[in-house]
């Protein structure tokens, strides 16, 4: 059985959708963090942000620039966390991309991206930073 946001993206199974584009869906999440909090994903299947296929990753991004402003305005926001948990340690509970769409307000008591990581690192950034460009090299 395909997994609930292929049902969404396919309508199969109720949803607020807020919009349908070329390669990407938007609506609300179930269980929204803040008002207009919105789910942007790809029409398609796909679990890891690296699986995608540039053309639907260009569409995902489209879609989230298009709907950022509306949706902020919609809810009178002031700002927007906007972000992906993506593979299971970082807490994706559904194993398709989604990318969290979450209008902020100054003192609404939810903290920044930094504040997801508590005790960050030392590691020399020279070192980490050749490692990824060998890795990117190789791909
Ligand atoms: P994750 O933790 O995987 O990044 O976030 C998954 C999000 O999907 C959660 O915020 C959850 O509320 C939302 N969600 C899960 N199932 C459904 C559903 O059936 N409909 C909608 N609209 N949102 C869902
Ligand atoms: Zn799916």
């Amino acid at each position: 059985m395909a997994c609930v946001f292929c049902r969404i993206a396919g309508g199969e199974i109720p949803a607020e959708v807020i919009a349908r584009e070329d390669g990407a869906t938007a609506f609300l999440d179930v269980t929204p963090l803040a008002d207009g909090h919105v789910l942007v994903i790809p029409n398609v299947h796909v679990g890891r942000v690296e699986d995608l296929e540039p053309d639907t990753a260009a569409a995902l991004f489209r879609a989230v620039h298009r709907i950022v402003g509306p949706i902020r305005a919609a809810v009178g926001a002031e700002g927007t966390t906007i972000g992906i948990n993506d593979g299971a340690a970082t807490g994706q509970t559904v194993p398709h991309v989604h990318v969290h769409v979450v209008p902020r307000r100054t003192g609404d008591g939810a903290g920044s991206v930094h504040s997801i990581f508590p005790h960050g690192t030392r590691q020399e950034l020279a070192s980490v930073a050749r490692a990824i460009r060998s890795q990117l090299e190789r791909a």
